[in-house]
């Protein structure tokens, strides 16, 4: 039956065609900062002088989503002249095998139509392209379903405005009253686009989620066991010189009331807000129907300190100018599957089926990366590109690159048991 899926998938991606879209590694934003570091580390001494030391979830939110100077809200941060590369960003191949893998699995579910496609943090828009090109290569309408992108930053939303629609969305104050969305358009193949604030804003309807390098983003907080018991890593302001360092918190605070009966680690990072986020999503597959596909960097609950910044592809400090380089953490896989599979008492939906997590080498390879790369090879004049393309395949796939670091973890409703049974998600097995 696996191998039904696979022959299934090869199917599909013979039909996505044999042209190359993209200029491998030539990236020409600019990244210009605009907004303020100093203003950023300004307001956060002030917060500190004024209320004490704060925790680093508090600390990594204010840094990276501060409406004015935070990270992401003003500025592209990706590619070769920004901090980091992200997989959809390195080759289309990336974006194509995950949109055969969603129409593969949404076809597994009889085609319901209307369904949305929801993103949650679309960066430039990439990956999304990418899935919205090869749709319309298997003749799925734009108007079967919405495309429903969760993005904080303003300047983001331009970019996979402009990747994404034919046409500038319109202002907000065209967007009905009332609604849950802050932005609106029409995709180049006649969707809807839509950006929204939070999860919990979707429409509630039939959903394919996707959540690439979007979990690493969301605050964490740090635990450390003492002779006491737990307690949490704070951020404090050194009166001597004015930088930030961490201290421990001398009592409980709140995040020490997470799950650390059986916790054998001595030193945690924890995001309640990745938690909240999961079983939203693991609620609505269940009662609206849907899947979910979360592609991170991360770990099965056994890692302790991976709080760190990234500038210009280098490692940074956390602590030092904050606002010019990203935060990010790995993501607890084991946490997530957790919270996919325990509704909170007031709630009305039953665990999700989880998958995985495998890594990228191996969803990418069983998907069907190597006869892509072969295909696009095989249709390609230039040598530079050819070159371009096994350098990204390699990049993808490599071990010692992205290959074993980023994981796949897919959700299903529970009611998908015995059809997933006998027809197992490509890439998982
Ligand atoms: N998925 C993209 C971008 C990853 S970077 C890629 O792989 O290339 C993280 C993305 O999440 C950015 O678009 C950022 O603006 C967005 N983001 C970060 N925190 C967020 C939050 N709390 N809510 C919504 N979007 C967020």
């Amino acid at each position: 039956m696996q191998s039904c899926s696979r022959r299934l998938m090869t199917d599909l991606s013979q039909k996505i065609g044999f042209t190359t879209n993209r200029r491998y590694f030539c990236d020409k934003a600019k990244t210009t900062l605009k907004g303020n570091a100093n203003i950023l580390l300004k307001q956060i001494e002030a917060r500190i002088l004024a209320a004490g030391p704060i925790t680093v979830a508090d600390y990594m939110k204010e840094v990276l989503t501060n409406p004015t100077a935070g990270y992401y809200m003003n500025r592209d941060v990706f590619g070769q002249t920004g901090d980091f590369i992200t997989s959809p960003e390195i080759s289309q191949m990336f974006g194509e095998l995950i949109a055969v893998w969603l129409v593969n699995e949404w076809m597994k579910c009889g085609r319901p139509t209307p369904f949305q496609i929801a993103e949650l943090g679309p960066g430039r828009g990439t990956l999304m392209a990418d899935i919205l090109r090869v749709f319309s290569k298997f003749k799925i309408a734009g108007s079967d379903f919405s495309v429903n992108l969760v993005e904080v930053s303003p300047y983001l939303g331009q970019v996979q405005e402009k990747q994404l629609c034919l046409t500038q969305a319109q202002e907000a104050t065209e967007v009905p009253q009332g609604s849950q969305h802050y932005k609106q358009s029409i995709s180049l193949y006649g969707s809807q686009v839509r950006w929204y604030n939070h999860i919990s804003d979707l429409p509630r309807t039939f959903t394919l989620f996707l959540a690439h390098e979007f979990f690493d983003a969301l605050p964490i907080h740090k635990l450390v066991k003492v002779d006491q018991g737990w307690r949490e890593v704070l951020i404090d302001l050194n009166r001597e010189d004015l930088t930030l360092r961490y201290v421990i918190s001398r009592d409980r605070t709140p995040a020490c009331l997470y799950r650390l009966d059986n916790e054998s680690r001595e030193e945690l990072e924890v995001s309640p807000q990745s938690l909240i986020i999961t079983q939203t999503m693991a609620a609505r597959i269940h009662q609206d129907g849907g899947i979910g596909l979360v592609i991170d960097y991360g770990h099965e609950g056994d890692k302790t300190d991976t709080f760190r910044g990234f500038k210009n592809h280098k490692l940074h400090d956390p602590l030092v100018d904050p606002g010019t380089a990203d935060l990010t953490a790995d993501v607890d896989f084991a946490a997530l599957k957790w919270a996919a599979t325990h509704p909170r008492a007031f709630e009305d939906w039953k665990a999700n089926l989880t998958y995985g997590t495998v890594e990228q080498k191996d969803f990418l390879t069983r998907v069907g990366i190597n006869l892509r790369l072969e295909q696009l090879l095989a249709s390609c004049r230039d040598e530079n590109v050819a070159r371009d393309l096994k350098s990204a395949h390699k990049m993808l796939t490599d071990p010692m690159e992205m290959g074993s670091k980023f994981k796949f973890l897919a959700l299903y409703p529970s009611v998908m048991e015995k059809i997933l049974e006998r027809y197992p998600p490509p890439g998982f097995v």
